[in-house]
């Protein structure tokens, strides 16, 4: 995968890609990084990409013309077009659907917008998705833009050890993870659930099956709506709403 990302601050995405599993990613050559200026395709010598609205109002808009001649030179001589990403707070709210949905692409290019916003002709003309990472809003869409990227490599094949383990992660099945438990077995008193130490992987995946259920129905009930049950988990839900 090809990750291009428009930002006034580049700097600001040294450490997230030079550290971790997005480091180790790009080692692997799952994914490269290209950290673009936009400033540097403003047509004036000034290198000015924003500018006061039209009608009036607080805050500066990054102006069309830097966004769309940096998209330009992005996507030339590509058969297939790029997903071209807005960060912006009015985007559809971010989820590990859309995340498992991006990771199918070759070439992603993220715009991070500052200021009070940009041109709407942007939005019109040049972006494939919009997207929110929650009902806040940031200085600018560069967190959001690393937050998604994050999400997104994460799920290239072979960049985490463990090829299924994403599979199990919370909301990629559907429902939030069980818990985890480590060495030692009795921690000042604080014992590990038995079925896990039982060395019996009928009892150990049932227990985790439960408490995946159980968590979800006491944290994210709204995940079960459209969740297929099983005959046994509908008798879980069952007991857990009449305690
Ligand atoms: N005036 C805009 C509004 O009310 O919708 C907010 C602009 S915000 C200060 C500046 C930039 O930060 C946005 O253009 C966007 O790129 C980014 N941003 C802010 N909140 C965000 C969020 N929740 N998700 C993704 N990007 C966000």
């Amino acid at each position: 995968m090809k990750i291009d990302v428009l930002s006034l601050f580049p700097g600001m995405f040294q450490g997230v890609f030079g550290e971790s599993i997005l480091k180790k990613a790009a080692e692997k050559q799952a994914v490269t990084y290209n950290v673009v200026n936009f400033r540097e395709y403003a047509d004036n010598k000034h290198g000015q990409v924003d500018d006061y609205p039209y009608g009036g109002g607080a805050g500066m808009v990054l102006k069309p013309q830097p966004i769309f001649d940096a998209i330009e030179a992005l996507s030339i001589e590509k058969e297939k077009k790029p997903r071209v990403v807005l960060l912006c707070p009015q985007g559809e709210r971010y989820t590990q659907k859309k995340a498992e949905q991006l990771a199918q692409e070759e070439h992603l290019i993220f715009i991070c917008g500052h200021y009070e916003g940009y041109d709407e002709r942007i939005r019109e003309h040049v972006i494939t998705d919009e997207i929110s990472i929650g009902d806040y809003v940031l200085t600018g869409g560069e967190l959001g833009a690393m937050v998604v990227i994050d999400s997104v490599v994460r799920l290239l094949p072979g960049v985490l050890g463990n090829e299924d383990s994403p599979i199990k992660d919370s909301f990629s099945s559907g429902l939030l993870e069980h818990p985890h438990y480590t060495r030692p077995a009795d921690f000042r008193g604080m014992t590990v659930p038995e079925a896990l130490t039982s060395g019996n992987h009928k009892h150990i995946n049932e227990w985790r099956e439960k408490q995946s259920l159980k968590r979800t129905f006491e944290r994210r009930p709204d995940l079960l709506k459209d969740y297929p049950l099983s005959d046994q988990q509908k008798k879980w839900l069952e007991e857990w709403r009449k305690s």
